[in-house]
């Protein structure tokens, strides 16, 4: 067990070389990989949301996990790579998604991509909200998980970072679904954490690719931003907390963090956190983040107070007309039915729409933005 929560490293560019080493030195701090056994079998659940080049910062780097599947195959592990990104959960999708995403270079570096499509039923008896959950079975075929997410901001979110990046267990077509159970951020926030929990066994080390991180419009349409680190921890809060210090937010502007406060699961502060690494060299000032303040969303104390608080400060999503294709994907993804075609634009009802910000995130044009308003903006910077 190591003395560090969380280690991070410099990391400035994804050559090889650079990469590899990088990696050695984030693991001697924390035992990174003492956990692997000859013969085990690990699954790297990255984040490969959906079709988008490496360079564009939606996706785990391929050179980062190439580098980590040629360590855990030194120690002698098999590994396969596996998400299931928004759309179908099918063979021709994700050969799509992974040809895109350059992770046709698993193979040559010893690894499997993932092509098991089945889906399993999960029963969570210590869950606060997901009790019962589908999720994608080539993890029961595994040993060991290792959690490998990009560092990004999130219209529903916050930030997308290890919490969230687990959500992507669930099979693509069933992920509208869960927005529509959970529509409350703070109710999707401890939906995530259930699903984090329920795999905590399993998971025996996060890692966040934040080499070239994504700020403004994540986490799929925003712009690429070189931060220069990798983090790792075996907790996924626990990394989350130490991100959230790299890219200027706080615990009460990221609701997972918020629903993992709420269940002891990290410190209040950052500062309480043993990091191994010089973090604040680290630290962007400027970074564009869109934050919700999730302080206020867990807040059950008064009613009226909640009901305010979501009027004021809530975010919603808009579409920018000059730059809207009329392509009809937000209205095909939108699990409330909001939405409706209009003159070729998307029109959004706003009775209906229950702010999961699935249009925003699908939006193959980055048309769909996050509004955020004039009060949240002051209260979250
Ligand atoms: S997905 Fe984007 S480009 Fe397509 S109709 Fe909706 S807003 Fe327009
Ligand atoms: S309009 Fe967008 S944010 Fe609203 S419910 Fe539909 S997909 Fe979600």
């Amino acid at each position: 067990m190591s003395e560090f929560d969380v280690s991070i490293v410099p990391c400035f560019s994804y050559d090889e070389d650079e990469v590899s080493s990088a990696l050695k030195n984030l693991f001697d701090s924390i035992g990174g990989l003492d956990w692997v056994e000859q013969g085990m079998r690990v699954a790297i659940k990255a984040n490969l949301v959906t079709f988008a080049k490496p360079e564009e910062a939606v996706t785990t780097h391929p050179a980062l996990i190439c580098a980590l599947i040629k360590l855990l195959r030194e120690r002698g592990a098999s590994v396969v790579v596996g998400d299931s990104p928004g759309g179908l959960y099918n063979a021709a999708f994700l050969n799509k998604v992974y040809s895109v995403c350059g992770l046709t270079a698993v193979e040559a570096a010893g690894g499997e991509l993932n092509r098991d499509f089945g889906q399993s039923e999960a029963r969570f008896e210590d869950a606060k909200v997901a009790r019962d959950f589908l999720y994608t079975s080539y993890l029961d075929n595994c040993d060991a998980i290792v959690n490998f997410c990009k560092l990004k901001t999130h219209g529903m979110m916050g930030m997308s970072a290890a919490a969230k990046n687990m959500f992507g267990v669930i099979p693509g077509t069933i992920k509208p679904e869960y927005h529509f159970r959970f529509p409350n951020p703070a109710d999707f926030a401890r939906m995530i954490v259930d699903i984090d929990e329920y795999f905590a066994p399993k998971m025996k080390l996060c890692i966040a690719d934040a080499i070239v991180g994504m700020e403004g419009n994540g986490p799929t349409q925003g712009t690429p931003r070189k931060i220069g680190a990798i983090l790792a921890s075996t907790s996924p809060h626990k990394l989350d907390l130490a991100a959230s210090k790299l890219i200027g937010l706080s615990t009460d502007e990221i609701p997972t963090l918020g629903a993992a406060r709420e269940r002891g699961l990290i410190p209040d502060s950052v500062d309480d956190l043993n990091i191994c690494g010089d973090i604040d060299s680290l630290v962007i000032n400027d970074y564009k983040n869109i934050a919700v303040k999730s302080s206020l969303l867990f807040d059950s104390k008064s009613k009226l107070f909640g009901k305010v608080a979501k009027r004021v400060l809530e975010a919603k999503p808009y579409v920018v007309k000059k730059e809207c294709k009329g392509c009809k994907k937000c209205k095909e993804i939108c699990p409330a039915q909001a939405i409706t075609m209009v003159d070729g634009k998307p029109m959004i009802d706003r009775k209906k729409c229950i702010k999961c910000f699935c249009c925003q995130e699908f939006c193959p044009f980055g048309a769909m933005k996050v509004h955020r308003t004039l009060l949240a903006k002051i209260l979250t910077k």
